[in-house]
């Protein structure tokens, strides 16, 4: 049996931080994952959050050097006349107001390699398969069917959609959101728009909100394409996913513009039923981060900031508590988390109820609910000074109620 402080399941981006903050606390750390790096996953657009989370893991610079896309802000668009362009510099003051459009077989690698060079222990393609929580005990399996056990102090989940604890335990719960689904793609030669909204992702709705398309540009001159939807509405069509990646993106006036002269370079890719939940998100020895706790939705590029924050709340957490600290993870770490969590869940919501729309489109809306908007849709989810963030559904429905009587 080996022994290590800190033994953490998965090295995308929640593992990466969580590991590399142990180890410039003193810790012994070990992550362990199944796949080889680079590795392919979805979710490329990052938040203002997250350079600020990478700051303060000593992380940003590998990100900054490597030159990614700068996005400076996110348009939401219809195929009529709505449309507005968000600026993230014009938030309630927070220093970063902007983040990157990254392909996350590049950053995660970064992330990880930076990781390892501040110390921590990484093995690949080595898979959790067990895991005794009473006497924190994990067993894993090589690629040769070879087994070793591992004695740890703490053990974090950061297995992304692995959900490793969570299947382990039995902690799987229904996710509060419907089963949706996207099909995806990279292009080239797509036709951006320069100026003010160079590098911002793109947001179109599809019809009367029955679809959105993602479009996130990469500083290569390639493009993520991408078109989320409910299971019903993709079946309505009865096609693969490459006819219906083709037909969505070719019937809508906005993308079929960008994309007349582009091609497809990769393989259409789905995936289904991603949101996810837990019944809880700690126990006395181990604690749950990124999207092996809770997904929400794709819809305002929330995941690798909440995978960011969790992975880093979860280690500064156990730093405290192995140097002898009394921690209480509910109000720390559960509490905390859910409240940032469950304030993107209100957007979410009123995305796909369409209130949001109305009020992203409404141009009777004041400049101090921009901005607090702004703020959120940045990633700063836990600033209580953000009225929309203390009591973001009610301030959702009243502004909404406002601006659809004046509208
Ligand atoms: C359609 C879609 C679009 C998205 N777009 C965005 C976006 O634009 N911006 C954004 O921020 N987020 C986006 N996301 C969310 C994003 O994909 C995730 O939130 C993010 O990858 C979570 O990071 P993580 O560190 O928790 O897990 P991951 O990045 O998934 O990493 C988990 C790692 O654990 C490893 N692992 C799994 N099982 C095991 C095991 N048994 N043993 C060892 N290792 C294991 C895996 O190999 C993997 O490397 C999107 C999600 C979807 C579904």
């Amino acid at each position: 049996m080996r022994e290590v402080d800190i033994f953490i399941i998965g090295a995308g981006p929640a593992g990466s931080i969580a590991g590399a903050k142990l180890v410039q606390d003193g810790f012994s750390v070990k992550i362990v994952d199944k796949s080889t790096f680079p590795r392919f996953v979805i979710g490329e657009s990052l938040l203002p959050r997250c350079n600020e989370l990478l700051e303060n893991a000593n992380m940003l610079e590998p990100i900054v050097n490597a030159r990614f896309e700068l996005k400076p802000g996110a348009v939401f668009q219809d195929q009529g006349h709505n449309y507005i362009a968000l600026d993230f510099s014009k938030n309630l003051g927070q220093k970063w107001g902007s983040s990157f459009q990254v392909k996350r077989e590049e950053f995660d690698k970064l992330l990880i390699d930076d990781a390892e060079s501040k110390g921590v222990d990484v093995e690949y393609e080595v898979s959790v398969v067990a895991y005794d929580e009473i006497n924190n005990i994990i067993v894993v399996e090589n690629k040769d069917g070879s087994q070793v056990k591992y004695k740890a102090k703490k053990v974090l989940d950061a297995s992304g959609y692995g959900r490793v604890l969570p299947s382990l335990l039995n902690l799987e719960t229904d996710s509060s959101l419907a089963i949706r689904r996207a099909t995806f793609a990279r292009v080239d030669s797509d036709e951006r728009p320069s100026g003010d909204t160079n590098g911002y992702i793109f947001i179109d709705v599809v019809g009367d909100n029955e679809a959105w398309i993602w479009n996130i540009p990469f500083s290569d001159a390639t493009t993520s394409v991408g078109i989320v939807c409910t299971e019903e509405y993709f079946s309505g069509f009865k096609m693969s996913d490459e006819e219906f990646w083709n037909h969505i993106i070719y019937s809508n006036k906005n993308s079929a513009k960008r994309y007349k002269n582009s091609n497809r370079i990769v393989e259409v890719g789905s995936i289904s039923g991603y949101s996810a939940a837990v019944t809880k998100l700690f126990d006395k020895n181990y604690i749950l981060t990124g999207n092996a706790s809770e997904f929400l939705d794709p819809v305002f590029s929330s995941g690798v900031t909440l995978a960011l924050e969790s992975g880093a709340k979860a280690a500064e957490l156990t730093a405290r508590e192995l140097s002898g600290e009394e921690i209480d993870y509910q109000v720390e770490y559960a509490d905390y988390m859910m409240l940032g969590i469950n304030v993107f869940r209100d957007y979410v919501n009123a995305w796909y109820d369409g209130s949001l729309q109305t009020i992203l489109f409404s141009d009777k809306k004041n400049e101090e609910i921009t901005k607090k908007v702004i703020s959120i849709l940045s990633g700063y989810v836990w600033d209580k000074n953000n009225s929309f963030v203390t009591s973001s559904r009610l301030a959702l429905k009243t502004t909404y109620e406002i601006l659809s009587k004046v509208s």
